[in-house]
């Protein structure tokens, strides 16, 4: 029960205690008690005076409790409670002694501490210790006192060693207890010493107080309690007065301390401003330091300028970019670097950089180098704000963009100049042309001429040569010619082998055709390309402004036919555009809107010439018919019955083309299908159809052929379509697809002309080609053989047929003889091995009708 008790108790005061701190404090506060209670008990017994006595004690303890006096130096005080303490200890006893000290200390541990634990246990032990120790004096006294020893120095002495003792066991009890509360054991004397040696001050005030209580206690003795009256205020006094002294003193010093610690700050904050102003500081000079070598080793140009261009400072960079030193950049203006066609853009810069708002410029100009040269700038440049400074200056930076300016004017190059030839093109012509056409109109005094030049047989030189060979052959033609123009002419490649020659300011027009005949004469010496010696001749057209152009293009236009003019005249010559070629033209148009209309009213006709088989080939009986070649003719209203010759150029020119094939294809298929059905002995009858460079090109083209074969009903193995030699080698990339998917179709494909395209035989192998037709101009130079048997200027062309023979033969395909107008040029065909003829001396070209009529008579005509 009383253990339960005891343990609630414990855990709602004493949380933290262990359990021996809980124990001692029991004991403690059970024995202080008991003290109590007996010294209270031996009170009640006392006589009133000793109640008033006590009392006084009492209240002089408790007052002067209030008024601690401060150790100087330390953070102790001490109550001289205790004076009066040690002094009821002598007058009345350790009873009186530890009832007004528990009293002092209870009320001061009520004043100090919240918890009850301590409230309590200071008083007991207090009570405690000031009992027994006081009790050992009050017998030491005692027994001095009977022993007639009791002199005043022996008692003063005996208190202080009390006083010693009671400050000892009170410290050890009181700390006893917190060692306790930590878990370490109750007495350590070493640490005992150590904690009286640190509460030394409060020990030497014990020892004071008890000299003291000694002094008055004699004092009463021998004089009585009056003396007490008296003593005991002005003692009080003088505490109090101690106790302000200090307490002043303590305020003062903390006056100073905070005066100090005030300085202290100040002085950090001054500190700090300084370093930070030093900081700036040596921020500036760093950033300074950093522009100079920035300026100095900066590897673009750099400069100071006055607003009037005046060089203040120069780096060595800029100095470099100019060929000359930093000090002769130093002497000059920015103005004397640079060339003087660009000087203008510059001052009106400069002359920008006194204005408000004026925010920099950027500006690119040629610079004079010290060698010379000219070097091209990048310039920047904006203000510069010195510190300090009373006037603005410039900041200018330079680099040298002449690779980049090179770079453009070799792009500039490029876009006008031919890069074969090095040459002005096309663009860069007209644009002269329409500079001169233009002036030639407000000022007709300046006479021009224009020439075009094109090389003779050049395909001839690519072809065979090679395009390198091709190639340096144009250099040098465009070397050659522009030797002999004077430094005002302008010579332009047009593309392939066409130049353009723009004269100007001639006095006469005879000027320009001497100019011409020198260019040909150039141009007729030898070539020398590599191993090659190449002996070839150009053909020019002129024109001149006295035609009063007023567009470019028809100065090209009129100087192109007059070229033509020269080519038609045998090549290697000149031609001058006149009216009568002005005519001529005139006359071309005349015919394209005739043909245009020709189509329409069904002016054209086809005719067919027979091809025969010459020997027994292909299981064909030698002189059988074999096929019709379908010729168009134009029954033209005014001027009669025209060849192809005279309008094949008009319709390629017009776009008139297709029109004109489609309807030979659709007129031819129906004719020789009627052919057929009409007998059965023509019932295999073949046609051949020429198609042209125009028709090769059209993507339509096979849809065209086989619309043509579905509406007539011809087999598409009857048909041949006939292709020159120079349409299929210029064309032969694009034409392949078309080849295929006509061949795909089952019609025939056959090489018309076959040895006058210069073609590489290599390629033929790999065409998808029936037939060879051999041209004309070899089977008519066979004719010789039997008119003048002449056997060594026959063997050449004998020798080309006869190999073209043998090449047909061997990659099976058929070879066709054209143009034989002589038994013997067919005799030696049939003896050469070729399969098929087809010439005047066989047949001419016949119309429907007169087709008609030979077939339904002959049936096959044997030669
Ligand atoms: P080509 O394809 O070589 O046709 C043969 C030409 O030689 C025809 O001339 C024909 O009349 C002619 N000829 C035939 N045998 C002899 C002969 O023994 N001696 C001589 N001197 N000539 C002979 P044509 O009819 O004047 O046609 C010329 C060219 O026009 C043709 O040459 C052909 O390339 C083209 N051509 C004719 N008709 C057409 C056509 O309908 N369409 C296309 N695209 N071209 C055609
Ligand atoms: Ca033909
Ligand atoms: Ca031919």
């Amino acid at each position: 029960m009383t253990n339960t008790w005891r343990q609630r108790l414990n855990t709602a005061l004493m949380s933290d205690y262990t359990p021996e701190a809980a124990a001692f404090w029991w004991l403690m506060v059970g024995l202080g008690a008991s003290v109590l209670a007996g010294c209270l008990l031996w009170l009640l017994r006392q006589p009133w005076a000793v109640a008033v006595q006590m009392a006084a004690g009492l209240a002089l303890a408790v007052g002067s409790g209030l008024f601690p006096v401060r150790v100087p130096g330390t953070k102790q005080s001490f109550a001289v409670g205790e004076v009066f303490i040690f002094l009821v200890l002598l007058m009345i006893g350790p009873a009186g002694a530890a009832i007004v000290a528990a009293a002092e200390t209870g009320l001061g541990a009520f004043r100090t501490s919240k918890r009850w634990t301590s409230r309590l246990v200071t008083p007991a032990i207090t009570a405690l210790s000031i009992w027994t120790t006081g009790s050992l004096l009050q017998a030491a006294l005692m027994r001095l006192g009977a022993a007639g020893a009791a002199s005043t120095a022996v008692v003063a002495a005996a208190m202080m060693a009390f006083a010693a003792l009671y400050f000892v066991v009170n410290a050890v009890l009181l700390t006893g207890l917190q060692r306790l509360k930590r878990g370490e054991p109750l007495f350590r004397p070493w640490e005992a010493v150590m904690a009286v040696a640190a509460l030394r001050w409060v020990g030497m005030a014990y020892a004071g107080s008890a000299a003291l209580a000694t002094l008055l206690y004699v004092t009463y003795r021998q004089q009585g309690s009056g003396v007490l009256w008296v003593m005991v205020p002005l003692l009080a006094m003088l505490l109090v007065t101690l106790h302000f002294y200090f307490r002043q003193q303590e305020v003062h010093e903390a006056l100073r301390d905070a005066s100090r610690s005030a300085a202290a700050r100040e002085a950090v904050l001054m500190l700090r401003e300084t370093e930070s102003t030093e900081r700036h500081l040596k921020a500036l000079q760093a950033s300074e330091h950093r522009f100079h070598s920035a300026f100095t080793h900066a590897s673009i140009g750099m400069a100071l300028l006055d607003l009037d261009g005046h060089i203040l400072q120069a780096n060595a960079a800029l100095a470099r970019l100019l060929g000359c030193s930093e000090a002769e950049l130093q002497q000059s203006r920015v103005q004397d670097c640079v060339l003087a066609e660009d000087c203008a853009a510059l001052e009106l810069q400069l002359a920008g950089t006194r204005h408000a708002g004026f925010e920099g410029f950027a500006l690119e100009l040629r610079c004079r180098h010290r060698d010379g040269g000219t070097v091209w700038m990048a310039l920047h440049c904006g203000y510069f704000t010195e510190p300090g400074a009373a006037t603005a200056s410039l900041i200018l930076q330079a680099q040298d963009v002449s690779a980049r300016r090179r770079a453009e004017a070799g792009l500039q190059h490029m876009a006008f100049h031919d890069s074969l030839t090095g040459l002005p093109n096309r663009r860069r012509f007209v644009e002269c042309l329409v500079g001169v056409v233009a002036r030639r109109q407000s000022d007709a005094t300046r006479p021009w001429a224009m020439m075009f030049l094109d090389f003779d047989h050049f395909k001839l030189v690519n072809d065979s040569l090679g395009h390198n060979v091709g190639d340096a052959l144009l250099q040098q033609v465009a070397r050659r010619v522009q030797e002999r123009l004077r430094p005002g002419d302008t010579v332009a490649r047009l593309g392939g082998d066409e130049f353009a020659i723009l004269v100007d300011h001639i006095a006469d027009e005879r000027d320009a055709l001497i100019l011409a005949e020198r260019l040909l004469e150039a141009l007729k010496q030898p070539f020398v390309l590599g191993d090659v010696e190449l002996i070839a001749s150009a053909s020019i057209g002129i024109t001149f402004s006295s035609q009063g152009y007023t567009a470019a293009e028809d100065v090209l236009r009129d100087a192109d036919t007059a070229m033509y003019k020269a080519k038609a005249a045998g090549r290697a010559r000149y031609a001058v555009f006149d009216a009568s070629l002005h005519a001529a033209v005139t006359e071309r148009l005349r015919l394209e809107g005739d043909l245009r209309r020709a189509i329409e009213r069904g002016e054209l006709r086809v005719e067919y010439q027979p091809v025969f088989a010459l020997g027994s080939a292909g299981g064909a009986e030698p002189g059988a018919l074999s096929s019709f070649e379908a010729l168009v003719r134009w029954e033209h209203p005014q001027e009669g019955r025209l060849l192809p010759a005279a309008f094949l150029h008009v319709a390629e020119d017009s776009g008139l083309m297709l029109a004109l094939s489609d309807f030979v294809l659709h007129q031819a298929c129906q004719q020789v299908r009627q052919w057929q059905l009409a007998d059965t002995a023509h019932a295999r009858l073949g046609l051949a159809v020429n198609i042209s460079a125009h028709d090769l090109g059209n993507p339509a083209l096979v849809a065209r052929v086989s619309r043509a074969l579905a509406v007539s009903g011809l087999r598409p193995q009857d048909l041949t379509l006939e292709l020159t030699e120079n349409i299929l080698m210029a064309h032969i990339e694009a034409a392949l697809g078309t080849l295929a998917a006509l061949r795909a179709l089952g019609v025939k494909l056959a090489v018309d002309d076959f040895g006058t395209g210069y073609s590489s035989l290599a390629h033929l192998s790999q065409l998808p080609i029936d037939s060879l037709k051999i041209d004309r101009s070899f089977v008519s130079q066979l004719r010789r053989r039997s008119v003048d048997s002449d056997e060594v200027a026959d063997a050449a062309p004998a020798a080309v047929v006869s190999a073209i023979i043998q090449l047909g033969n061997t990659l099976h395909k058929a070879v066709v003889a054209e143009g034989i107008e002589t038994a013997a040029q067919m005799d030696q065909l049939r003896e050469l091995g070729c399969a098929y003829g087809q010439g005047f001396h066989l047949a001419r070209p016949l119309s429907a009708a007169q087709a008609s009529a030979w077939l339904h008579g002959a049936g096959g005509v044997s030669h």
